[in-house]
């Protein structure tokens, strides 16, 4: 494929940074290039992860957290002044609003050309997802013999005043609805939604607590992303939550990614590459176990506990989409009255 200037190709790179040093910084105590900065919002479980890059590589991490949006807007602000690296999204909407903001460099690596599906990385390369997070169907099993069985059906009259909600304003929610418009045209997708509002959920802006005010009967049926009930499953194998895995007959499970790209401004593009290239293969399974995320590389096993939600096919062909359709479903979750 075509490659741009911008192109970080890390060979390259990583012979001309520490000429660089060499040249500016002779009297540094630490070599500025072996350190990568990432600022991310995904931040489950990463330090340890950073940890064991660093000892497998020698390159070290300082990171700097924030949500999606507020990363995204200190890169601008920052400019080419910015310390950072690598970004890396808990949403894939919010990596491809990146790249089309025009922070991202593409990355030339066969290597992560290699580990990671096409359908979960940029077209162009300057972005690639390093886990899946399935976003699901999650019921109380001790009130709900049927559960949905697609996104459309919590929308069933049988659910009034038995749904729990994110709120519109969280990206989770506006990925799902993305999804949905991508996969049924936008008439369908808002009288999907509106068929939620009209069975008045309680709306919950954190999904470990969506899931423990079912387990607490305050509702029975959720849309929430697997690894929270991965988490309080491991706490309590005997969680009264189950996944009904949803549209398993057409287009599959709604998936969304933590993703990462390399700024183009970053001071290390070496470094970063060789960053998310450890993060899609020698470190794949650690980064998705830590937060009990599905490898984005299907031939890494998922954790234990994840096995034991069972198998699903699931909707890879949209993730690229998110980005390109979170305005339309920010619009449509308005319009519909979805708080
Ligand atoms: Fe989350």
């Amino acid at each position: 494929m075509s490659t741009t200037p911008r192109t970080v190709r890390r060979a390259a790179a990583l012979l001309v940074v520490p000429v660089l040093l060499a040249a500016c910084a002779p009297d540094e105590p630490v070599d500025a290039g072996a350190t990568v900065t990432v600022y991310t919002g995904r931040h489950y479980g990463i330090e340890s992860v950073f940890a064991a890059f660093t000892a497998d590589t020698g390159i070290s991490v300082r990171f700097t957290t924030g949500s999606d949006p507020e990363l995204r807007e200190r890169l601008l602000a920052e400019g080419a002044n910015t310390p950072a690296d690598v970004v890396m999204t808990a949403d894939a909407a919010n990596i491809a609003l990146a790249a089309a903001a025009g922070l991202l460099a593409p990355v030339e690596s066969a290597a992560l050309r290699a580990a990671i599906p096409a359908d979960l990385r940029a077209a162009d390369d300057t972005w690639f997802a390093l886990s899946r997070r399935l976003r699901v169907v999650q019921y109380a099993t001790e009130r709900v013999a049927t559960p949905p069985s697609s996104y459309a059906g919590l929308g069933d009259p049988v659910w009034a005043g038995r749904l729990c909600l994110r709120p519109s304003t969280h990206p989770y929610t506006q990925s799902l609805v993305a999804a949905l418009i991508r996969n049924e045209g936008r008439d369908t997708a808002r009288a999907i939604v509106a068929s939620w509002v009209a069975n008045d959920p309680v709306y919950i802006n954190s999904d470990t607590d969506m899931l423990r005010a079912v387990a607490a009967g305050d509702c029975d049926v959720t849309l929430a992303n697997t690894y929270y009930l991965g988490r309080l499953r491991t706490e309590d194998p005997a969680f009264p939550v189950a996944i009904s895995w949803p549209e398993q007959d057409g287009v599959g499970a709604h998936v969304n990614v933590s993703a990462a790209g390399v700024l183009a401004a970053a001071p290390n593009p070496g470094g970063a590459v060789a960053l998310l290239e450890w993060l899609a293969t020698d470190g794949q399974a650690a980064f998705s176990a830590a937060n009990l995320e599905y490898p984005a590389d299907p031939d890494v096993a998922p954790a234990e506990v994840l096995i034991g939600f069972g198998a699903f096919t699931s909707d890879t062909a949209s993730v690229r989409e998110l980005g390109a359709l979170n305005g339309a479903a920010v619009d449509l979750l308005a319009e519909v009255g979805y708080e």
